[in-house]
């Protein structure tokens, strides 16, 4: 490994890399961790948890070499104990580093010393991107990709017919997204690796989770959508077909270790303002005195955010209407998870019939750019189709995969924008993977003794019979006497159908008198079904993300950065470079 140094001071550092001692007044754990490659001018908490309680003057706290206030140039608090008394720290919070290069910090007491290496990266000091677009299907893997293009485009002659949208893009790469704590990953850090730069660990949103229990004191780190408010007078939209509080249109603004926060995750939306925001949620925004709500206090965000000039939008002409004239727009189309494409247009199945006029997420997008072009200095967009990871879940491939065609009719509409408006970078990804993949066929007219039978695998697979005869880039029919045979790697317990189900979304597994999760059995009596096996723990009712790498695709200023393999983390510092946000 070829380091390059800043200093003689951080080589002899970085040479004692791992020298630390359990014995007392040795430091921990130092945030920002080990390995965090970050922007420079992008605030940050910086923590020192030292393994003992001591006094401030036995320790010494360096950044390459020099005392560490020299460098980060905040207000020290020196907390003498915390974890029940048990070990001291010290913060300074809100900090920055102006110059970019490797920074060694090293801390030492009288029980031994742990030094960890930061790599801080600049900016352009000039924009070059006017617009970033980032579109996110959360658990989009390479196997939703291709059965969605299968159904979506059709393939003949071993030829696809047309390239999906989101293939469609002249710069692509692949992205790591473990975390801190752990290789496999959950939306809460994968989408705060795109919002801030910095990994993080499961469950956690905008910082770094450390030793203490309360859930809204970890070292923060600033979010893209903070770092805009701060530095441009750019626009922000925020767009979910999921609840708003979900972790991933929560990283543009939240910094909690716990995604659950979601009643005040609310108020962290509140406190950023972003122009845009359209999806479910509404729960979470009501007092709890509105039958439905899930909020514990009083306080009516809906309310707030009128009197702070939102209009307000809860269908989906409402949205429409609104974009018009609005120059800022809150949208609640459902108190939890909107519903999916496939239910909406479909089957009727699910929420439906309850709330019956939700946006498409072609029709929030063009919405909120109707609203957030009105601002001339430009805007940044996170667009999350949330319910491709909400369906994989389940193992419930159809809704999932009708999803991925869904928001790859976003990505076609934000594509056509970025062919009129050329100075937007675009980027679409998932933030995690799942285990899905496309084995073959399933052929009803096989003959077999039971649905396994009737699945066409090399030869006998040949091609599907969906067809999209109203061209809306759909199947009409998404359970065809032929179809994809279609299955996950990592599941619980569950009974196979080999079939769609159109009342409601596939429950797998279901809790045993004993807590363990079994087949659910109410599938036993599908025709041809019959149970598999889980390989999962039996505490486990899902199917759970994968560490499979992503892919990435993109076009537009600066989009030419992605290539090869990156850290999710990159993300994040390719839209600042286009934005210039490390000036
Ligand atoms: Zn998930």
């Amino acid at each position: 490994m070829q380091i390059k140094l800043a200093s003689a001071a951080a080589a002899a550092a970085i040479a004692s890399i791992g020298i630390f001692s359990s014995a007392c007044a040795g430091a921990a754990e130092i945030y920002p961790v080990d390995k965090a490659r970050f922007m420079t001018n992008a605030k940050f908490d910086f923590k020192v948890e030292l393994d003992s309680v001591v006094d401030r003057g036995d320790v010494s706290i360096k950044i390459n070499g020099e005392d560490y206030r020299k460098v980060l140039k905040g207000d020290e608090v020196f907390v003498g104990t915390e974890i029940d008394g048990n070990a001291s720290a010290v913060w300074m919070r809100g900090v920055e580093i102006a110059k970019p290069g490797k920074y060694a910090v090293t801390v030492s007491g009288k029980g031994g010393s742990k030094t960890v290496v930061w790599d801080l990266y600049a900016t352009p000091q000039k924009r070059r991107a006017k617009n970033v677009i980032l579109l996110i299907a959360d658990g989009l893997s390479v196997g939703h990709r291709t059965a969605a293009r299968i159904m979506s485009k059709g393939v003949e002659n071993g030829m696809y017919n047309a390239p999906l949208a989101m293939d469609d893009m002249p710069h692509m790469a692949l992205l790591g997204t473990s975390s801190v704590d752990t290789i496999a990953a959950d939306s809460a850090n994968t989408a705060s690796a795109y919002m801030t730069g910095h990994k993080s660990s499961v469950n956690a949103l905008g910082v770094y989770v450390d030793r203490t229990k309360a859930t809204q004191d970890d070292p923060r780190q600033e979010t893209i959508a903070e770092l805009i408010r701060r530095k441009t007078g750019m626009a922000v939209g925020v767009v979910s077909d999921a609840e708003l509080e979900d972790a991933t249109p929560a990283s543009v603004v939240a910094h909690t270790r716990r995604r659950a926060d979601k009643a005040d995750i609310v108020g962290m939306f509140y406190d950023v303002k972003p122009e845009v925001m359209l999806g479910g949620g509404s729960a979470y925004f009501l007092p709890k005195s509105t039958p439905g709500s899930k909020r514990k206090d009083n306080i009516n965000y809906i309310e707030l955010f009128q009197k702070a000039g939102y209009e307000l939008a809860t269908d989906r002409e409402g949205m429409m209407k609104a974009s018009e004239k609005a120059d800022r727009l809150l949208g609640l189309f459902h108190t939890g998870n909107m519903d999916g494409w496939l239910d909406r247009h479909q089957f009727k199945g699910n929420t439906v019939k309850k709330f019956p006029n939700q946006p498409d997420l072609t029709e929030s997008f063009a919405a909120a750019v109707k609203v957030l072009e009105k601002n001339k200095e430009g805007f940044f967009l996170m667009l999350e189709a949330g319910l491709v990871d909400k369906f994989s879940h389940p193992l419930d491939w159809t809704r999932s995969v009708a999803e991925t065609i869904a928001f790859d009719k976003v990505v076609e509409t934000a594509q056509k924008y970025c062919d009129a408006h050329p100075e937007t970078l675009l980027i679409v990804t998932g933030d995690h993977t799942h285990s899905i993949s496309v084995a073959g066929t399933i052929d009803d007219n096989k003959p077999g003794r039971d649905s396994r039978e009737k699945v066409g695998v090399y030869a006998n697979a040949g091609y599907p019979h969906y067809e999209d005869k109203d061209k809306d880039g759909f199947p009409d029919n998404f359970y065809p006497d032929k179809r994809l045979a279609v299955f996950f790697g990592a599941h619980p317990d569950y009974y196979e159908t080999y079939r769609p189900f159109a009342e409601a979304t596939f429950t797998p597994a279901v809790k045993n008198e004993k807590g363990e999760y079994v087949a659910n059995a109410v599938y036993k009596d599908v025709p041809g079904a019959h149970l598999v096996e889980g390989n999962l723990p039996r505490s486990e009712p899902q199917g759970v993300h994968t560490v499979d790498d992503l892919v990435v695709t993109a076009r537009g200023p600066n989009a030419e950065a992605f290539h090869g393999f990156m850290n999710s983390t990159e993300v994040f510092r390719v839209m600042a470079e286009a934005l210039a946000l490390g000036r």
